[in-house]
């Protein structure tokens, strides 16, 4: 059921202290993305979630910075769902026309950017990412998705919460999805 599912993919995070820099600790989902039943775990709990609440979803986005972990989770969903997936990248990575915007992350700073016809109007967006720290990198995502198209964002799934950030509440009024909180 969905307790064990949790307890499989709680048990594949790890803490490191002080990385990569001092004061941050670190939640490595590494060990998820070894194990095909943690793995799976998620996607089946993403899934969930998305049918459970009735979510129209015609896209998964997920957003690079410094990390590009939602690159990891999005791809596995989007096919669940039978949807199409788009990259948020670093700015200069992707091919012709781009809209960008910049901003700050928990340990460093970024521009991403996405392909002007990456989203047509109205299509249903949600985004993805392995960790919700501060928001700001969803912030870019919803940014985003606002200046390429009138994307309709139906909200923003995570495998981590770090609560104390206070992510969702930057995120307002999109709703935020987390497996697991901290
Ligand atoms: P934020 O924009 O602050 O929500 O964080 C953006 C991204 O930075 C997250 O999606 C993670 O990939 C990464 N990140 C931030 N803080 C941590 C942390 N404590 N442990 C692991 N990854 C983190």
């Amino acid at each position: 059921g969905p307790e064990g599912k949790l307890q499989l993919v709680q048990r594949h995070v790890r803490a490191f202290p002080d990385f990569p820099k001092k004061g941050i600790l670190f939640r490595d989902i590494c060990p998820i993305l070894k194990s095909p039943a943690a793995l799976t775990a998620v996607t089946d709990l993403f899934e969930e979630h998305v049918r459970s609440h009735q979510l129209q979803v015609d896209l998964i986005v997920a957003c690079a910075g410094l990390d590009a972990r939602g690159f990891l989770f999005g791809p596995l969903l989007a096919q669940r769902l039978g949807v199409g997936f788009v990259l948020v990248r670093k700015k200069g990575k992707l091919p012709g026309a781009t809209v960008s915007v910049a901003y700050d992350l928990e340990y460093g700073s970024a521009e991403v950017e996405i392909q002007e016809d990456a989203v047509a109007p109205g299509q249903k967006v949600l985004i993805i990412d392995d960790l919700l720290a501060t928001g700001e990198r969803q912030q870019s995502g919803t940014e985003l998705q606002q200046k390429v198209e009138q994307a309709d964002i139906q909200g923003c799934m995570v495998v981590i919460e770090l609560r104390d950030l206070k992510g969702a509440d930057r995120l307002k009024p999109h709703n935020i999805f987390s497996l697991l909180q901290y």
